[in-house]
């Protein structure tokens, strides 16, 4: 028998014809990562909160695994007045073999208006390919859907009053960029129906894993192709393009490329000390960085977004700090640390504020990695706190980034193409790589300050967390030390 078709298969047949048949047919050698399943949460949390926003309604209760419960529900629902019943929520449809459920319904004396949820700040191609999908069985299941709209968050919102989110969602009207996709429906159908009854397809890994999302299914496919070359064209930093054609010429590894084939000197850098297995480190690299004077401090913060804002003043999607480390290195070698973390899930920004500020009190440039997220970051902070936005901006005009001197002065060929301060430090103190450490990374930071926060979350648990967010942001800093002289 074949598998019946949903929406996001459709969508994943879309992306790839042999995702949509690992999914249908080898669904457990998908593997998601925890970043996935934290996103799915906040999207879930959000989607029953729009249900509010738009004015409430009935919500068909019956899941995915009850289908056609789902789909008597909807029936029965739909056969009483839309006086009565002017909104559904979840409502299930079916249409030659595919099955959608919709985010809202809303019924009107003659037509339908078919609105989908969705947890960004924009609509994007593949929203419009969803509701063309849900539009086409909607109507094929007789509903007459006249309007199709796209509800998603207006990343312009601020959190003003305690539990009041009018205004955390947007509806744009989609209608026209849907009925432009109808047509294509019938023949993408009939497309991935084949897919599913037939062989695995034979399909190689590429950009397409990632794009427009990122597949569940590399791991598995990677495992059944060849040996990747060990430094592939594809690790030359924000070049699709060129990467795109430098395979198209046949070229896999790096180091085959020919020097004439890269259109600039840091492509050449990069390729010259891959091909040499020699570093590049310019003339003038140390004397620079040695000119800078002290006392010299080294920053770096944790930061947190929230879908749905859960401190007063603060927008959706915004980069809260929740943690900073603060080394400070003085002339004589003497190194102080400072640090702050609040895991209590109270807003931690007018504490984080008057840490740093302490924290940085004497004069002395300000070293980050990455200077442009740590002083946006700032200059948030210095609107919504206008009483401290003197003092912070002064510390945005004491801050000087590392990574831009690393970037034009720096290249070893184990980076893999990345100025990351986790790709660079390891080549030039392997032995303050993360690989200790219960936290290697910023989203791992993430996970675990969300975990911290949560109510449930019992104390002990707490405390280790804490304990590790502590060592993982002190050896950011720390690293960022060691990093002047390389
Ligand atoms: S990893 Fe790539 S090739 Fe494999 S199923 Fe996913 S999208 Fe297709």
């Amino acid at each position: 028998m074949i598998p019946r078709l949903s929406k996001s298969r459709i969508q994943s047949g879309r992306q790839c014809h042999k995702r949509l048949w690992l999914e249908l047919k080898q669904p457990g050698t998908a593997r998601w990562g925890g970043a996935a399943q934290a996103r799915l949460d906040e999207g879930t949390r959000f989607g029953e909160l729009a249900q509010d926003l738009l004015g409430g309604g009935l919500l068909i209760a019956a899941d995915h695994l009850h289908v056609r419960e789902a789909l008597a529900e909807t029936q029965a629902a739909l056969k009483r007045p839309h006086t009565e019943i002017p909104m559904l929520f979840e409502p299930a449809f079916s249409y030659e073999d595919v099955r959608v459920r919709v985010d809202g319904f809303e019924r009107g004396d003659r037509s339908d208006t078919l609105i989908e949820v969705k947890s960004t700040t924009s609509v994007k191609d593949e929203h419009i390919w969803d509701c063309a999908i849900q539009t086409w069985v909607a109507r094929g299941a007789g509903r007459h859907v006249k309007k199709i709209v796209l509800a998603h968050v207006d990343n312009q919102f601020v959190y003003t009053t305690p539990g009041d989110y009018v205004g955390l969602l947007t509806q744009v009207d989609i209608t026209s960029a849907v009925e432009a996709l109808q047509s294509d429906i019938p023949r993408i159908v009939a497309e991935l129906k084949e897919v599913a009854a037939g062989p695995k397809p034979a399909i190689a890994t590429g950009n397409h894993c990632t794009t427009p999302y990122g597949c569940p299914f590399i791991e598995h496919c990677q495992s059944g192709e060849s040996e990747p070359p060990q430094f592939p064209v594809s690790l030359l930093p924000r070049a699709r393009a060129l990467i795109g054609r430098l395979e198209g010429e046949g070229y896999r590894d790096l180091r085959d490329v020919p020097d004439a084939s890269l259109p600039n000197d840091l492509f050449k850098r990069i390729a010259a000390a891959t091909r040499d297995d020699l570093p590049f480190v310019s003339a003038d690299f140390q004397a620079t960085l040695a000119a800078i004077p002290y006392p010299r401090y080294f920053l770096d913060f944790e930061t947190v977004s929230f879908v749905i804002p859960r401190w007063l003043g603060t927008r959706p999607f915004q980069a809260l700090p929740f943690q900073f480390s603060c080394h400070k290195e003085s002339a004589d070698g003497a190194i102080e640390h400072s640090e702050f973390l609040d895991v209590s899930g109270g807003s931690p920004l007018s504490a984080f504020i008057d840490h740093l500020l302490d924290a940085v009190k004497e004069p002395g440039p300000i070293l980050v990695w990455n200077r442009g997220f740590e002083a946006s970051r700032l200059r948030e902070l210095a609107g919504m706190f206008p009483e401290k936005s003197e003092s912070l901006l002064e510390v945005v005009e004491r801050m000087v980034d590392l990574l831009p001197l690393y970037r034009s002065n720096y290249y070893h060929r184990d980076m893999r193409g990345s100025w990351s301060i986790k790709a660079v430090l390891p080549t030039v103190a392997p032995e303050l790589a993360y690989d200790d450490l219960d936290i290697c990374g910023g989203t791992e930071a993430q996970s675990a300050y969300m975990e911290a926060i949560h109510p449930d979350t019992p104390s002990h648990r707490r405390d280790e967390l804490r304990t590790q967010l502590l060592a993982y942001c002190e050896r950011d800093t720390y690293a960022m030390m060691r990093l002047m002289t390389p």
